[in-house]
């Protein structure tokens, strides 16, 4: 399950940068392009954090629509995923944003 190790690695790197401290909460946000599932991260977080310094801690999760641009038309537009074609039916697109996974914040008590 590719959630599951994102969320470890998540947590691991929070765990790592705040040693000892007691994390109430965590934001992430997650691209609607990056093909993670914001819910199964969810799912996954409570287990994760079971028995380290983020034990208990509530988890919100942004999820930023991506952006394309269409190399045919020209056209930029927010792709269905993991449809990533233009509306012109080209396929031949760039993905400008949306493909991020990052912690935006930490919250500690
Ligand atoms: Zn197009």
């Amino acid at each position: 399950m590719h959630e599951l190790a994102i969320t470890e690695s998540v947590v691991a790197t929070v765990a790592e940068r705040l040693p000892g401290s007691r994390v109430t909460l965590v934001r992430l946000e997650i691209g609607a392009l990056s093909g993670v599932v914001a819910d199964s991260v969810r799912f996954c977080f409570d287990m994760v954090t079971e028995g380290t310094n983020l034990e208990g801690a509530g988890l919100e999760i942004d999820e930023p629509p991506g952006r394309c641009r269409c190399g045919e038309c020209g056209t930029e537009f927010a792709p269905d995923w993991p449809i990533m074609a233009c509306s012109c039916g080209s396929a031949n697109v760039t993905v400008l944003s949306g493909q991020d996974l990052r912690i935006v914040s930490v919250q500690v008590a």
